[in-house]
């Protein structure tokens, strides 16, 4: 079995057939949405005016910017709470159990590991049968100890352009792709930077995967 450092996950045994790495919120499950929902209820709202939490969260009662402690707070209860909110992203698990019968899929998630009970749980009911890291350090380290020294090729999914570009760094043959849920944030997302492909949703995804695993003939 393999381990990935300051991560905790499910047992791993890669396969000789290609990886793809997922994230999880906004790429399988519905994040920014539900987030939205369980703030109203309770007392708060996020305005969609800059892609970012932080400066963007507020008091319904008053109207007065939530500061960065009780943005944690809410998020850390979103989170203890996730089975009761967060939805699968359309399609997500179709696409995936499909690139499965041809791929290893493992999912890398930057929510605090505390959670990871729950999230595992939620997924499952889900259809979402792939191991799962979840981790708070960066993705690019992560992605190298999976993938090491193998030549299969190597797809990461994440909507983060951090994540995305500290793969990249690491592991510089991954097929990086872009994908994000929520139509509002995805519009005022910053660009993911040089050698990332920008998926529409999963169809979109799915295709770029597929051509990524079996380069045309040509
Ligand atoms: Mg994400």
């Amino acid at each position: 079995m393999m381990l990935i450092p300051d991560a905790e996950h499910d047992d791993l045994m890669l396969t000789d057939r290609p990886l793809v790495v997922c994230d999880i919120d906004e790429v399988v499950l519905e994040f920014v949405t539900p987030f939205q929902a369980f703030l109203v209820d309770n007392g708060f709202e996020l305005r969609p005016t800059s892609f970012r939490l932080n400066g963007n969260v507020f008091s319904l009662e008053d109207g007065v910017e939530t500061g960065k402690d009780k943005v944690a707070a809410l998020l850390e209860a979103f989170f203890t709470s996730q089975d009761q909110w967060q939805t699968p992203v359309t399609a997500a698990a179709d696409s995936l159990a499909r690139l499965a019968e041809h791929a290893d899929v493992v999912f890398l998630t930057a929510m605090p590991p505390r959670h990871r009970a729950v999230r595992r749980r939620l997924l499952s009911q889900h259809g979402f049968d792939y191991p799962m890291i979840a981790t708070e350090a960066a993705k690019g380290p992560a992605v190298m100890a999976l993938h090491g020294a193998r030549t299969q090729p190597v797809v990461f999914v994440d909507d983060i352009f951090t994540n995305l570009q500290s793969v990249r760094e690491h592991v510089p043959d991954t097929l990086l792709l872009n994908l994000m849920a929520n139509d509002t944030f995805r519009a005022m997302a910053p660009h993911p930077g040089d050698g990332v492909d920008i998926a529409d949703d999963w169809a979109h995804a799915e295709a770029l995967i597929r051509a990524h695993f079996t380069p045309a003939a040509a």
